[in-house]
């Protein structure tokens, strides 16, 4: 159930300290750590601690956790330095556009120029 712990999920497995993360920034309701392949110098992920599979079905069933997660990245962009500079946040949803783990997460990329449009 949208919300609910999966047992099966990576992610939640990171936020119950089962799985290890180089984990950033912590809030009562979201986490933020280091992708494991990073694809810029600066490449965290935020997630909710509640699952929620996308993007949609957190903003639909969860609104103010949506903003949680925004308000950590812009914390996570400000920690790392990279405000000023310049930050993408990527949350890509369904296998089609590259989604492979389907707990919501923004990546949080910076540290290299970002090309538009992405690929
Ligand atoms: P997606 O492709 O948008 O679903 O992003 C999933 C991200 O999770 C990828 O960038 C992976 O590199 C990252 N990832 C997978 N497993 C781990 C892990 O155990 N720790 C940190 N990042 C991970």
């Amino acid at each position: 159930m949208a919300g609910e712990p999966d047992a099966h999920c990576l992610f939640c497995k990171i936020v119950a300290g089962e799985v290890p993360a180089t984990t950033v920034l912590e809030t009562e309701t979201t986490v933020a750590f280091r992708d494991i392949n990073p694809q810029a110098p600066t490449h965290v992920l935020v997630i909710p601690r509640a699952h929620y599979p996308n993007a949609a079905s957190l903003a639909t069933g969860a609104p103010a956790l949506a903003a949680d997660v925004l308000a950590t990245a812009g914390a996570v962009a400000e920690q790392e330095g990279v405000e000023d500079s310049g930050y993408r946040i990527v949350l890509n949803t369904g296998s089609g556009a590259g989604q492979t783990v389907f707990h919501v997460h923004a990546h949080v990329l910076a540290g290299r120029g970002l090309e538009w449009p992405p690929g």
